[in-house]
Formats: C-alpha cells, structure tokens, sequence
C-alpha cells in the first residue's frame, strides 16, 4: 500500500466518527489518541482472521460487526462500560467497494455499543489474509466481575440463547442462508451482552463470555474459583429456531460446546426470583471440583474442551 493510499484509506473510511465521549482529549490523526482517565480501566484485545474466526467469503459489513462485537463481548463479561476501541487492520487489498461496506458495518457495530474509534493502524498483508485485530476500553463503575469470585451455592445464569452461533456457521457451511436467517445472525452478527452489564450490577460474583463454548468457558470460571458446577440439561436456554433446526441431542450439544454465540454465564448467590427476566438459570456451583451434568441425553456427544489455538 502506498503512503498516500494508506492515508487516503484511514481518512475517508475510519475518521467519521465525532466522539461525544468526554475522556477522550485528542482521536485519530496524530502519533497517539489521548485520553483522561480517572477509572478502573477494563482492556481487551482480540484478532480475527479470515478462515479462522469469520468464512472469507463472508461480507465486508458482517466481518467489522462481529470483529467489533467479537471485541466487546469481553467488557462485557467483566462488568465494564464500553468506552473507545482502536483498529489494526491488515488488507489483502484497498478495494473501495470493500472498505465502504466494512466501515458501515464498523460504525454500525460501534453506535450500537455507544464506542468510539480512537485510533489504529492500517498495513498491506504479505499472505493474502485479512486480519482484524480491535482494542477495547472500558469503565468499571462498580465492581470487576472476575473469574474467580464464584462461591459454592451460586445459581448460574446465562444470557439470552445458546447454540444458536453453531448451527449459523452450519446454516453458512450449508448454504441455507435465505431458510434460517436468525441462526445465520446469530452466527455473522452477534451482539456483545454489554445491555447487561448495568442491569446486573451488584448482583455478579463471577461472569465469563460464552465464546469457545459454554461448557469449556464455564471450566474456566470454576478452575479460577476452585469450584465444581451442577448443569441441569433440561435448563439449557435453546432458541425455538434451533430446535425446529435440528433435534434435541443436536441442540444440545452446540449449546453446551459449540462456540461463536458471546452470551455471558455469570454466577450469583441473588435466586432465580431475584434476577431479572430473560436470564437462564442453568445449574449451581458445588463444592465437588467436577463438572456435573444432570438428564444429558445417553448418547450426547461433547466437546467440554472447546477451541483452543495450539491444542
Ligand atoms: P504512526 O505512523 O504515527 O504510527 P499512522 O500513520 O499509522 O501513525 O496512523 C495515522 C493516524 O491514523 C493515527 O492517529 C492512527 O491511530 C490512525 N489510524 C491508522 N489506521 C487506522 C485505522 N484502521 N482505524 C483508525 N485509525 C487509524
Ligand atoms: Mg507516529
């Protein structure tokens, strides 16, 4: 990429937004953003690459969305408010059609998350794949909600839906995209919980996002506080969509280890009637260190391990 395509690139697609967030002093343009913080910071960064992360062929909009949401869903599962995010893109090529579509969907995904883009970088791939890598901020207004708060006698709660990602990425391997849109959006879109964040304040001893899948992310919560975890199967919270998909061992197999769905799974000691509605409650935390699964189909097959890079 030549210097003045670089900057040509970053000043008619990336610096559209007007930032309305007052820490922010100085955004895209110098050698730094600046910003004024008097807060506990949350900070995340997450790649993503084409072919592993989101299908290649999958469109510019749909890849900046989930990139971005991708990104934030870990605020989320920390208790933080989502604040300003910066962007290293890595391009095959400068295609304008492309980078129209990608900084739509981008902007898209930031209003509907209420960040800003403050800075980033932008460079030429070697290989051809497209690598997305986004840096998050957030505000911890009242208490971080860890992975190693979970008490023994905590209910376990998730968000909204799960397998639902898992049967998108089918419905896309399998082209019916046009017979289950809802799955496909599950799947290309997902949206960060950060809408919960405040609504569950003070009521949190621990919250991961459901990103690898729910049973190897719940692993991680209880190896963190030294616990074990009693999952009721006939608690799982499984969309009308997916169960008209395919059948109940299916389902319930992409709930509990498919990934890509970006629910969080938090632990409380606040009852079921305490909570407010559209949360599932789906276990307890136990003092007994495994991971217990009561009325799991016989013949359910799993993956507790979930996706792991190097394994
Ligand atoms: P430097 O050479 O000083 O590191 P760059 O030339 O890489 O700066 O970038 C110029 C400005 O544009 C910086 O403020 C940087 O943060 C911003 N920027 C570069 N790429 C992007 C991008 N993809 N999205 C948002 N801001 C970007
Ligand atoms: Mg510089």
């Amino acid at each position: 990429m030549k210097a003045s395509g670089e900057f040509a690139i970053i000043e008619q697609y990336f610096k559209q937004q007007t930032t309305s967030e007052p820490d922010v002093i100085l955004g895209i343009g110098d050698d730094c953003a600046l910003v004024e913080l008097n807060s506990v910071q949350a900070i995340s960064v997450d790649t993503s690459i084409a072919g592993r992360h989101f299908p290649p062929d999958a469109n510019a909009y749909d890849i900046a969305w989930r990139a971005l949401h991708v990104a934030l869903s870990d605020l989320a599962a920390m208790g933080a408010t989502a604040r300003f995010f910066t962007l290293a893109l890595t391009l095959a090529d400068a295609q304008p059609h492309w980078l129209a579509e990608f900084s739509k969907g981008l902007f898209a995904a930031a209003e509907s998350a209420n960040v800003c883009l403050i800075g980033g970088d932008t460079t030429k791939a070697i290989d051809n794949a497209l690598s997305i890598t986004v840096q998050v901020h957030g505000r911890i207004t009242d208490k971080a909600w860890r992975r190693d708060g979970a008490k023994i006698g905590d209910y376990i709660y998730v968000t909204g839906s799960l397998g639902d990602a898992a049967a998108g990425l089918d419905v896309y391997q399998r082209n019916r995209q046009s017979l289950q849109p809802e799955l496909l959006t599950a799947y290309l879109r997902p949206k960060a919980e950060l809408d919960w964040v405040n609504v569950l304040q003070g009521k949190v001893n621990a919250a991961i996002d459901i990103s690898d899948g729910f049973l190897a992310d719940l692993q991680h919560v209880l190896t963190a506080s030294a616990v074990g975890a009693c999952i009721d199967i006939d608690a799982l919270p499984l969309s009308q969509a997916l169960t008209s998909y395919v059948d109940t061992e299916q389902a319930i197999q992409w709930a509990l280890s498919g990934g890509d769905d970006y629910k969080l799974c938090i632990t409380s000691s606040c009852e079921p009637a305490q909570m407010p509605e559209g949360l599932s409650c789906v276990g307890k935390i136990t003092e007994n260190l495994a991971l217990e699964l009561k009325n799991l189909p016989a013949d359910t097959v799993l993956d507790k391990n979930g996706f792991n890079h190097f394994a």
